[in-house]
Order: C-alpha cells, then sequence, then structure tokens
C-alpha cells in the first residue's frame, strides 16, 4: 500500500512537471510551420515537438493556424510537381 501512495505521488509531480513545460501561442506559432512541414515530409512531428503538438490539442486559435498551414504548403508543395 505504502509503494502505491509512492507511485501517486511520483506520478503527480511527473504531472506537475509536464505543465511547468508548456508552451504559449507565441512559442507554438515558432514552431507550427516547422511541424507542419515534417509532417507533410512524413516524419511524427508530434514525437519531435510534443510540447507544440500539445498545445495544438487543447488551443483553438493555434489549431486553426495549424491546419490554415496545412491546406497551404500542401497545396504549394502539389503545386511543384
Ligand atoms: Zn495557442
Amino acid at each position: 500500500m505504502e509503494l502505491n501512495v509512492e507511485i501517486l505521488k511520483k506520478m503527480a509531480r511527473a504531472i506537475a512537471t509536464t505543465t511547468d513545460k508548456e508552451i504559449g501561442c507565441d512559442d507554438c506559432f515558432e514552431f507550427v510551420d516547422i511541424f507542419v512541414e515534417s509532417q507533410l515530409q512524413g516524419k511524427n512531428p508530434a514525437e519531435a515537438m510534443p510540447l507544440v503538438e500539445a498545445h495544438l490539442n487543447r488551443c483553438a486559435n493555434c489549431h486553426e493556424e495549424f491546419e490554415a498551414l496545412l491546406v497551404a504548403i500542401k497545396a504549394t508543395t502539389d503545386n511543384n510537381h
């Protein structure tokens, strides 16, 4: 039982630490174009930039920006073919 309490305490600390590292809209905006480009290149930007991914998931404004960029860059790429 004591062990479970310790695990819960560690988990709570880990969650608190993650929250500390959250990025804001300004930071997200700086990285969102890189995020979109690497996604279109078939890479896994969510793995490379988990903080950007986390912000996009909880911020409607930035998610909108992300989707607009996705469409815009995809259109540019298609025209190059
Ligand atoms: Zn945002």
